[in-house]
């Protein structure tokens, strides 16, 4: 049977560059794909559904957590956000590694579901510079950047329960502790798997399990 994918569990505030640091951690690798989340928020100029969100209603969001067909959800800045279960299923089994960019409470979900998943946390330098990446995207009115940035201090207070703190200062060093986080993330669950395993074996040798 071929390994199975690896789940990583990608979050951070709004405006902190997850999405750069991702292109980059992306580019040239193979055998990974980013899950296409489920939203009813509207789109933004540029964005293509299917491509960046599946939009749905709100009565087909409900309808699909009531189904059981999301791998886990939340509600963010008044909105339903989730990841649709099966192509990230479906990935896991064919081996491929799947990447989740999705905010805190629905990464925690996640961490419960899949222990041995990747928790990344990329925090910002600052909370100034957050609000200036943020103001400077220019993708939001004022009302809407102080709602994120509201929504950004809900989701640093719960940052402590990812496994790994990345702070996006200068973006080719936080792509190289993303590489870093990933690999040490499963090669310690591995360790742990295989070292699990031979004292089972060891046990059953010694004959203490009948
Ligand atoms: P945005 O509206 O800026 O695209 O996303 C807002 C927040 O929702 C971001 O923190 C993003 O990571 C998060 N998000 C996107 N997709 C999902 C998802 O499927 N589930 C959860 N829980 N959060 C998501």
């Amino acid at each position: 049977m071929s390994e199975r994918g690896r789940l990583i569990v990608l979050s951070g505030p709004s405006g902190v560059g997850k999405g750069t640091v991702l292109a980059r951690y992306l580019a040239g690798r193979e055998r990974i794909k980013v899950s296409v989340s489920a939203t009813t928020r509207a789109p933004r100029a540029g964005e293509t559904d299917g491509v960046h969100y599946y939009y749905l209603t709100r009565e087909q969001f409900e309808e699909k957590i009531s189904s059981g067909g999301m791998l886990e959800w939340a509600q963010y800045n008044n909105q339903y956000y989730g990841t649709p279960r099966a192509p990230v299923e479906e990935a896991l089994r064919e081996g491929v590694d799947v990447v989740l960019e999705i905010e805190v409470q629905g990464g925690l979900q996640v961490k419960r579901a899949f222990p041995d998943a990747a928790m990344i946390f990329i925090l910002p330098p600052s909370f100034q510079v957050l609000r200036q990446r943020l103001v400077g995207r220019g993708t939001e009115d004022g009302q809407s950047v102080e709602k994120r940035l509201r929504a950004a201090v809900e989701e640093l207070r719960r940052a402590q329960e990812y496994d790994f703190l990345l702070v996006n200062d200068r973006i080719e060093d936080t792509v190289r502790e993303l590489e870093a986080a990933v690999e040490a993330a499963h090669t310690i669950t591995r360790r742990q798997q295989s070292l699990l395993t031979e004292v089972l074996q060891d046990a059953q040798t010694d004959s203490v399990t009948d």
